[in-house]
């Protein structure tokens, strides 16, 4: 979607994130970037305590020309996870195309993992 292009890339998976999210876990707050949902379970990548992140924002699309540091396969799934959530925003007769993608993903895969066997 064009509004994506425009979405700041998170430094953790490489995928663009909706928005900054804050948890506070015994007493400390932790960043976390927002991916979307999928059935309603948030996907979110761990970026760090909170403190570090503020006012940063803006230097995470610079962090990510580093490639090294992305973890392409949290790409990969979170891509896999996204194009799920939007399948199901499909008519339902569309859904059976969608599965069958990812399916021949899944396979794809699974010949890759093969290949390091
Ligand atoms: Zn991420």
């Amino acid at each position: 979607m064009a509004e994506e292009k425009t979405l700041p890339l998170c430094p953790r998976c490489g995928a663009p994130y909706r928005s900054l999210e804050c948890k506070v876990v015994n007493g400390k707050m932790y960043v976390y970037a927002y991916h979307g949902k999928v059935r309603r379970k948030p996907i979110l990548c761990y970026l760090g305590p909170a403190g570090s992140y503020t006012h940063v924002e803006h230097i995470f699309a610079l962090d990510l020309r580093n490639l090294s540091d992305v973890d392409l396969l949290a790409v990969a799934y979170n891509a896999a996870s996204l194009y799920a959530a939007r399948a199901h925003r499909l008519p339902a007769e569309e859904w059976g195309e969608a599965a069958e993608r990812l399916r021949q993903l899944a396979r794809d895969i699974e010949m890759l993992a093969s290949d390091l066997a």
